[in-house]
């Protein structure tokens, strides 16, 4: 090839990258989903009595074979941060929490009695609100009710999100003493001034004591979350939140952009619309975040995460067994993921159901002796067929849709219509096609949904982004 040539397409190339952030902004414009399901929890409609005598005739199956996933919502936190975007609500009480204790037991019970037979529990994590905010005595024995009425496997990863400033030493020694493995700390910036325009105060000192207090009590895997996007932060002070974040060894990192909704969440009108960086200076962010997390030797997973290279989800990366789900990035191959508390999402073999977000709701299910599942979305063989194609490429940023459409019983060129759209996508760089396989190239890797979209049923979102 001659050096014109050459020259010629480092120079498309290097076009192409500067307009990144331009579709970046499109697709922020257009919303598109972050694809931790598909479809996406928005299409979950109430469940009727059809299909809750469905689904309790699917869940009393038996599948000795199949082991499970928990995950366990605590909606309640000691503080409010003002960007926000959870189910959770503030208690300076603690006999509110306690009642929610009591139920919660109930609801595994619930759960234990009406699953058929499996393989135990491998996986169980706990989110939130913030799982400390239970008293540590409640956390062991909830830990315990679930261990023993779900059979909690030996060497199965016990996950809980913690908020680090308002953890105390004894939730640490119980965390260890009840068999956590992994503890996922809500960093997401260094920065007092940040940390004043959010309300979350929490010092690098306090931090670094939370994860020498779980090191301690044996919980040996920590995670941190940080954030881009937040009121006051510049590419510059991201760094810097990264690089403190490094000198405290996390094994893992997500890195999440700040989601400005205040007519959806009120509390985020605390944070003012001149303090927030516009698209732009968002994607200068993530970058600037990216850089210092690579250069330190941390390897890029899916949309938004990190692992140091021999983590469990680096591995999973590399197999190609990797998976995306509701906590987003996962090396858990189960299929059947239990929901406790509300609001929780739980998948069985027919789709996915959601417990009643509403706290009253849920609790009344239980005190009729009903499990508090609310809504729910069956999957249609079109359904799987696309989550089989979106989640692959969320994971692996490269997917054969052929294959794929061959592997569901259906011709290999099924999906032709939607490869069109991605093959105009490739004009901007976004993806690269080739006999029906779509790469996403590194430098698109933070704009692999608007690649994933092209699959989404729903139309309105195929076309997101004008090419
Ligand atoms: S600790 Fe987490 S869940 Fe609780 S208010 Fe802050 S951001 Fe929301």
């Amino acid at each position: 090839m001659s050096n014109d040539v050459l020259t010629n397409q480092a120079r498309a190339e290097t076009d192409r990258e500067s307009r990144l952030p331009e579709v970046w902004a499109s697709a922020a414009a257009q919303k598109l989903p972050r694809y931790t399901s598909y479809p996406t929890a928005r299409a979950f409609a109430p469940m009727d009595d059809r299909g809750r005598s469905e689904f309790d005739a699917t869940l009393g199956r038996d599948r000795p074979d199949h082991r499970l996933s928990a995950y366990v919502h605590v909606p309640f936190c000691q503080r409010l941060c003002w960007y926000c975007g959870c189910h959770t609500s503030v208690v300076h009480d603690y006999a509110r929490v306690a009642a929610f204790h009591r139920t919660i037991l109930k609801e595994v019970d619930l759960w234990a009695d009406r699953l058929g037979e499996h393989a135990g529990l491998a996986h169980l994590h706990f989110g939130g609100g913030s799982p400390n905010a239970l008293a540590p005595e409640d956390l062991i024995q909830l830990i315990d009710r679930l261990s023993d009425r779900l059979s909690l496997r030996p060497g199965a990863e016990v996950a809980v999100e913690l908020d680090p400033a308002l953890m105390s030493t004894d939730f640490a020694q119980a965390a260890g003493a009840a068999g956590v493995t992994r503890a996922s700390l809500g960093v997401q910036t260094f920065d007092p001034d940040v940390q004043a325009l959010i309300n979350r105060v929490q010092p690098y000192e306090r931090v670094a004591q939370a994860v020498s207090d779980l090191r301690a009590a044996g919980v040996s895997a920590i995670n941190f979350d940080l954030m881009y996007g937040l009121p006051g932060q510049s590419p510059d002070i991201v760094a810097d939140t990264a690089e403190q974040a490094l000198t405290l060894r996390p094994d893992r990192l997500a890195v999440f952009g700040y989601a400005h909704v205040p007519w959806m969440k009120k509390h985020q009108a605390m944070i003012r619309d001149r303090d927030l960086a516009d698209v732009a200076a968002r994607w200068e962010q993530a970058a600037a975040m990216d850089a210092v997390l690579v250069e330190a030797g941390y390897v890029r997973i899916g949309l938004d995460h990190y692992a140091r290279p021999d983590d469990a989800l680096a591995l999973a990366a590399r197999g190609g067994y990797l998976r995306r789900n509701f906590q987003g990035y996962t090396d858990d191959p189960a299929d059947v993921l239990v929901p406790v508390g509300p609001s929780s999402i739980g998948r069985f073999e027919g789709g996915y159901v959601q417990n009643a977000v509403a706290q009253n709701v849920w609790r009344d299910a239980m005190a009729d002796g009903r499990l508090p599942v609310g809504r729910q979305l069956v999957l249609s063989a079109g359904d799987r067929l696309r989550a089989d194609i979106i989640e692959r490429l969320m994971c692996d940023l490269q997917v054969d849709v052929g294959a794929i459409c061959q592997s569901h019983g259906l011709d290999g060129r099924a999906l032709d219509a939607e490869l069109a759209n991605v093959v105009a996508l490739s004009r901007l760089g976004l993806c690269e096609v080739q006999d029906r396989v779509l790469r996403v190239p590194e430098p698109a890797r933070r704009l692999m949904r608007v690649v994933a979209a092209c699959f989404d049923a729903d139309t309105d979102l195929q076309g997101a982004v004008a090419v």
